[in-house]
């Protein structure tokens, strides 16, 4: 078996199991503050998509038919939130970004992460490209208004439960 060099490093927590295929195949993806924030071993989008709000769904625990997928997240843990859906309540246990405070995840149980069967990936909060806002960032958004003139964009984005995500993107 080959040895597992550098970027193993990222992965070396006590419950994740990196393995020379999945080093090989390991995935970075960013805040688009910059902040690294995943590794991960699938690339998010050929990854399964909840219905209610779009986000990724990563299985972290092992089932009976599936592996966990390996993965380690660089984030914060935020208080829950009761989350309104259709037929009822959902707890929302939510991860940031460490530097800019964005929220990019969520799972359903307490912290730490994969302390549940999966985590989700908030749609658009992450891109491979450091420094680059991700094309799919802002979906949906049809009142959108991206204005080339200034020095930076502000908008003002809200997601399915209506929390406010303000969004500075500085000019280069
Ligand atoms: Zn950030």
């Amino acid at each position: 078996m080959p040895k597992v060099v550098s970027r193993s490093a990222v992965s070396s927590s006590t419950d994740a199991r990196p393995t020379a295929s999945a080093a090989a195949a390991l995935r970075v993806y960013y805040c688009i503050c910059g902040e690294f924030i995943l590794v991960i071993e699938r690339s998010l989008s050929a990854l399964p998509k909840r219905q209610t709000d779009g986000a990724t769904i990563i299985r972290c625990q092992d089932s009976g038919t599936e592996n966990a997928i390996v993965l380690k997240l660089n984030a914060i843990s935020t208080d829950p939130v009761l989350v309104e859906r259709s037929g009822g309540h959902e707890r929302q246990y939510r991860f940031s970004c460490p530097r800019c405070n964005l929220l990019v995840g969520y799972q359903s149980t307490p912290p730490p992460v994969k302390s549940g069967p999966y985590l989700y990936i908030l749609s658009g909060a992450l891109t491979q490209m450091q420094g680059q806002v991700p094309k799919d960032a802002f979906d949906g958004e049809a009142a959108l208004n991206l204005a080339e003139a200034g020095d930076s964009i502000s908008m003002v984005v809200r997601d399915g439960d209506a929390t406010e995500l303000n969004i500075i993107s500085e000019r280069a």
